[in-house]
């Protein structure tokens, strides 16, 4: 295994990342990148994605914006552990001597970093790799009576749905229209919530076979082009597929008044989120509402050891934390984005 640490401070953006770690293990077709952002409330922690990407570069960005954004997800939620992230650059195959082999490099790292399930890495890729470290956290439900990891990350994103539908002033979620774009882990656990609530729920997904077998489960689910799911005219958009959703030119698309999704970095520039304050459509930080993924994960390492009850209780403050930003937008006349950015960035601010 090669492993060399790298200088991101010559990288404007990127400057502020207290370690950085490419790794390579050509016996197994294994390359990534590890991005540990902040410290400061306690050890880095953040999902691995395993990935197709265009360009080393990219996938190494992708690792440092997803590991600040990690730093703040933590502060917002509470947890006591600081930002970070890794990406394994999917060059064929996931299997499992891939998976060994990562695992016992985040072993190497001591515990500085813990890692959890992302975008192509499941429960079972984790339970599997909890072999080989201690570090790798977010095993399969099922077999420890733990919740489900991206399930809890769905119901962080339902109640902030919630809880904005009724400060807009509804009971309930039945005939709500809301587009639902990845029907993955997080997005089909999001359909079920919102169908089981009476909503009415447009889906899309590019893999044609994924948005058979969620259609299959939820027969009211209506299926739309991926292309076109934004600019459905539907109360609600959520982007639950892979990051930088939104651009300058695809976001006048979005019809939708409020955007709450799971999908982290949705925002590709500030301008994009200035865009939805100026037009009056309430984007919900991804970070704030996407949270309960790593609520549930954390809660192992946390007092007296994992505890469906609490995590539940963190989840539901989800609902809170979003309300309290909407309503500093709305007094500072801020975006919801700068609100939340700002809060976060107090939270972990050594000079503070
Ligand atoms: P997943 O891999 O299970 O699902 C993602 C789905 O999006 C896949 O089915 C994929 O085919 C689809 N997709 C990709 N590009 C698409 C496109 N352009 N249009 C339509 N569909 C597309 O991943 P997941 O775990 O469900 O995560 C979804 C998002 O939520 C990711 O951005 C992830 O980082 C974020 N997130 C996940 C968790 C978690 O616990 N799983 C927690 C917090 C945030």
């Amino acid at each position: 295994m090669l492993v060399e640490k790298i200088k991101t401070s010559n990288i404007t953006e990127f400057k502020d990342h207290e370690q950085v770690y490419h790794f390579k293990d050509d016996s197994v077709n294994l390359e990534g990148y590890v991005g540990i952002h902040s410290t400061f409330l306690g050890p880095a922690t953040g999902g691995t994605r395993f990935w197709s990407y265009n360009d080393p570069l990219d996938a190494l960005k992708d690792a440092l914006q997803l590991s600040e954004a990690m730093s703040y997800k933590c502060a917002m939620s509470g947890v006591k552990f600081g930002g970070g992230k890794a990406v394994i650059l999917a060059k064929g195959k996931k299997n499992k001597n891939l998976l060994k082999s990562y695992a016992e490099f985040i072993d190497t790292l001591q515990g500085i970093f813990t890692t959890g399930p992302d975008v192509g890495i499941d429960e079972v890729d984790t339970e599997y790799m909890s072999n080989f470290s201690p570090f790798i956290l977010g095993h399969k439900a099922t077999q420890h009576e733990r919740l489900g990891t991206s399930e809890m990350a769905a119901r962080g994103v339902y109640i902030s749905i919630q809880k904005i539908i009724q400060v807009f002033g509804n009971n309930d979620l039945k005939g709500i229209k809301v587009a639902v774009k990845g029907l993955g882990k997080v997005g089909g656990e999001l359909v079920r919530l919102l169908i089981d609530s009476g909503a009415i729920v447009y889906g899309s997904d590019i893999d044609i076979a994924r948005c058979k077998y969620i259609a299959n489960l939820y027969p009211q689910l209506k299926i739309v082009d991926s292309a076109e799911i934004a600019s459905l005219a539907v109360d609600i958009y959520s982007p639950c597929a892979i990051g930088h959703e939104f651009t300058e030119q695809n976001v006048r698309n979005v019809k939708a008044n409020f955007i709450i999704g799971a999908a982290n970095n949705q925002l590709t520039t500030t301008k994009v989120g200035d865009y939805f304050y100026e037009h009056d459509k309430l984007y919900a930080p991804d970070y704030i509402v996407n949270a309960g993924g790593l609520i549930n994960i954390t809660d192992e390492l946390d007092e007296g050891g994992y505890t469906p009850e609490r995590v539940l209780k963190r989840i539901d403050f989800i609902g809170d934390t979003l309300l309290n930003v909407i309503n500093i937008s709305k007094i500072n006349q801020v975006a919801t984005y700068k609100v939340a950015d700002e809060l976060a960035r107090k939270k972990i601010s050594r000079s503070v």
